[in-house]
């Protein structure tokens, strides 16, 4: 049984980070008119109340999304994000001034994204999460909802119909053994779908699978892999430093973008100076 609940730590730095480079890489693919396929196969429950019991018990977002929406001056790669933030506190063109109500999830940011030909296929095992991400997706067409385990069930939704796709793996990693599951699972889909966008987020954890976990996605002997990080606490920290996406097949000028968002994300997050951000190439372009 599955115990782990987004809603502890909705908005924390975790998801600014995620959030913005998945808003920015769907919108870096749909430069083409082409239609695509965003598949989130570890969906959680869409977007979370941030005045609920679970969200002000951890107050992760206080060090999050707050910071990032009192910040000044917001680099333009973070808009798309930006503008997932206002869809889901009730639209408008500013960003809400008094306390933020909800967090959009990876499901209410891909979906508040998607174009009228675009489709989201969303993969669930909690039945919380379940509940709630029909009671907001289950009336909309171009969303599709699935209680399947994402290791299994990714590969049979892939090639996608339009050959055009990103797929966000986000496990939480409550079972170690998820970090070695990513990279078999990333070969089997590679193999179906080479020419898909992949992000693959994992912690900055002192865990030896955690640390190892990027060099396991390199032995995979994909090419085309940029990987980006974001932490915010010291090398030394004893929970989740911060964490980090590899990102295979990453849209033409996504470097570029992530390395003017990320040094604004670290100037409004970090809470020690030794932390810091990087990208670097995984693997390099064949
Ligand atoms: N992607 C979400 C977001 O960014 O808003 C957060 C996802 S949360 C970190 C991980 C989710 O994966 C949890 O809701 C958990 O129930 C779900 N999960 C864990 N193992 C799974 C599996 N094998 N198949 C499908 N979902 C799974």
């Amino acid at each position: 049984m599955l115990s782990y609940q987004h809603e502890f730590h909705a908005g924390n730095h975790a998801d600014v980070f995620k959030h913005s480079v998945l808003a920015l890489a769907l919108r870096a693919l749909q430069r083409k008119d082409k239609p695509l396929r965003v598949l989130d196969i570890h969906a959680g429950s869409g977007s979370y109340d941030l005045r609920g019991p679970e969200a002000k018990k951890a107050g992760e977002h206080e060090n999050g999304i707050v910071r990032v929406l009192a910040a000044g001056n917001p680099p333009a790669e973070l808009a798309p994000y930006l503008a997932s933030i206002r869809a889901a506190n009730g639209g408008g063109a500013v960003l809400p001034t008094g306390p933020l109500r909800r967090y959009p999830g990876s499901p209410a940011i891909a979906h508040s994204l998607l174009r009228p030909a675009d489709h989201l296929e969303l993969m669930e095992l909690h039945p919380r999460s379940l509940e709630r991400l029909r009671r907001q997706f289950g009336r909309e067409p171009r969303v599709h909802i699935h209680e399947r385990d994402a290791f299994e069930g990714l590969a049979a939704l892939l090639p996608p119909p339009e050959r055009r796709g990103l797929v966000l793996v986000d496990p939480a990693y409550e079972i170690k053994e998820d970090f070695t599951r990513v990279a078999e699972l990333l070969k089997i889909c590679h193999k179906r779908f080479a020419g898909g966008v992949y992000l693959l987020w994992y912690p900055l954890i002192r865990h030896p699978l955690a640390e190892r976990f990027p060099a396991k996605i390199r032995s995979t002997g994909i090419p085309d892999i940029l990987q980006a990080e974001l932490q915010v606490e010291a090398p030394g920290f004893a929970g989740m430093r911060g964490s980090g996406l590899c990102i295979v097949n990453p849209p033409y000028g996504l470097e570029t973008e992530l390395n003017r968002l990320l040094p604004w994300l670290w100037q409004v997050l970090k809470n020690d100076d030794r932390s810091g951000w990087r990208t670097a190439w995984l693997t390099e372009a064949r």
